[in-house]
């Protein structure tokens, strides 16, 4: 048994949003999160009866884009029958007392990811997966340039009944707000913090630690080893141009955050270098993830520099990146109360164990 196969019992700080640390607590017994009851997914290929499956384009909203062309789709934009946002322009911040309301305008629309019905991410090809991201970049691009208030475009994806998802057939999501979600405002405000401290990018930081770091941690009154710190320890996945890391601080078992190895702060401006090496270091890390879990059913979401003027000084400090998180247990009273995540398989093995896959 080796030192990083011992229980452990920690809280640890996230380094940049340290609001959103994690109890690590690996000792046996140890289990005050439930694992989610997984209501299997739907695996079926065509689905008559499915609004998003193809032959069925009359019974979606209104086809805002289709890739490459609306009778060959291979991704489409559909307006959200149920939107959260609405399109309503003309009203505004509404202020009463303490209670703050600003007005809930922006666009919600839906990306139906792949004419097959229940594909899961790791089953699509690379091609394929680098077009769903390419879409998203055009999207944003887009929506930003067709108003100039709207600070943040949200993409994201639930996938599977535990992740959230309404809808069983393979589809994303496109959310456009006029305020910056308050998770992506505190990695901005904390990660320029960071900068304006250090001139460096916490997140470049990160990934230089990943890739370099190696020490040995003693207890000081027995001097015995507390912890070793191998090169590579939370690296997932290695591409040319990408990197899949396990954050030593992350609030579920399975997270996996994806960034590019060179700095980069602003998704709109992905190149097809990137797009392609991307698209292989997701499908790969999505593949590692399945064979371990066993069917995974997750969200992903983009967190990316915000637009707007008083945001334009991030690009130096901040590093956009894709967020994994699938879903394996329901989070508790305890977690919900104090905000402390509960991780019941210490981060160190978990990137063992995906690395261990053979692909
Ligand atoms: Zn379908
Ligand atoms: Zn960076
Ligand atoms: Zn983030």
């Amino acid at each position: 048994m080796t030192e990083s196969q011992e229980s452990i019992r920690e809280i640890r700080i996230n380094p940049i949003v340290p609001a959103e640390s994690v109890l690590v607590a690996t000792a046996r017994g140890m289990r005050p999160r439930k694992a989610e009851e997984l209501a299997p997914r739907d695996t079926r290929k065509h689905v008559d009866t499915c609004p998003f499956c193809r032959g069925n384009e009359d019974k979606t909203p209104p086809t805002i884009a289709a890739y490459p062309d609306e009778d060959s789709w291979e991704v489409r934009i559909v307006e959200n029958l149920y939107p959260v946002l609405g399109d309503d322009r003309s009203r505004s911040t509404l202020m009463f007392g303490l209670q703050q309301a600003i007005d809930g305008y922006g666009r919600h629309e839906v990306v139906i990811d792949h004419h097959a019905h229940g594909i899961a991410l790791h089953e699509m090809t690379e091609p394929h997966i680098a077009l769903m991201f390419r879409v998203f970049r055009d999207r944003m691009r887009e929506l930003y340039a067709s108003d100039e208030r709207l600070r943040y475009v949200l993409a994201f994806k639930n996938f599977g009944p535990a992740a959230g998802a309404s809808i069983p057939h393979t589809h994303s999501q496109i959310i456009a707000t006029p305020v910056v979600p308050q998770n992506v405002h505190d990695e901005v405000e904390n990660s320029r913090a960071h900068y304006r401290k250090h001139q460096q990018c916490i997140f470049c930081t990160l990934i230089d630690e990943a890739l370099t770091f190696e020490a040995t941690i003693y207890d000081r009154s027995s001097g015995s080893i507390r912890r070793r710190i191998n090169v590579g320890q939370y690296v997932v996945e290695r591409g040319e141009r990408f990197i899949a890391i396990k954050p030593f601080a992350s609030r579920f078992e399975w997270e996996v955050h994806i960034l590019p190895l060179e700095h980069q702060s602003d998704y709109t401006r992905l190149d097809e270098a990137d797009l392609a090496d991307f698209a292989r270091v997701l499908r790969r890390t999505m593949a590692r993830l399945d064979a371990v879990i066993g069917g995974a059913q997750f969200n992903y979401f983009l967190h990316t520099q915000p637009h707007g003027p008083e945001y334009a000084d991030c690009a130096p400090s901040y590093h956009w990146h894709l967020e994994i998180c699938p879903r394996t247990s329901i989070p508790t009273g305890f977690e919900l109360g104090s905000g402390l995540f509960v991780s019941t398989i210490s981060p160190e093995i978990a990137a063992e164990q995906l690395r261990a896959v053979k692909l």
